[in-house]
């Protein structure tokens, strides 16, 4: 999965703005490519994800000119796109693995199978009531 939002990120990376401050450049790029990750994996894990190309976008904007914005949003909606469709048509090649999305009381992801469109398997189906109440908190 990570190839696609490193080929995202490559992508983005020459328009992102320059303030000649290494360590700001450094922190900016890095918030850019992580945004590209976490919609990634959100895209993948998530199939209620609303509207991934626009929340990518207002995560990053601001680390761009307004003339190349447009541009911006062109490229997050081509590669977002056709990273939904893959993982819809072939989520096994893009690295998608469906597990449950809980973890067990040592922190370790709980590999159980899932039920379709919920994201936790039987034993956490709990789990989906208490994200949604963190999401709309
Ligand atoms: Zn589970």
């Amino acid at each position: 999965m990570h190839q696609f939002s490193r080929n995202l990120f490559r992508e983005l990376a020459p328009a992102i703005v320059r303030t000649g401050k290494p360590e700001r450049d450094a922190a900016e790029r890095q918030h850019v490519l992580e945004q590209c990750e976490i919609v990634m994996r959100r895209i993948a894990t998530e199939p209620h994800f609303k509207d991934p190309q626009r929340y990518l976008f207002q995560a990053v904007r601001t680390r761009f000119l307004f003339k190349d914005q447009r541009r911006v949003r062109q490229v997050i909606d081509r590669h977002v796109s056709e990273f939904k469709r893959l993982v819809i048509e072939d989520p096994e090649a893009v690295g998608v693995t469906f597990g449950c999305g809980a973890y067990s009381s040592r922190g370790k992801p709980c590999r159980r199978r899932p039920i379709p469109g919920l994201g936790f398997c039987p034993a956490h189906q709990d789990w989906a009531g208490i994200e949604a109440e963190a999401v709309s908190a």
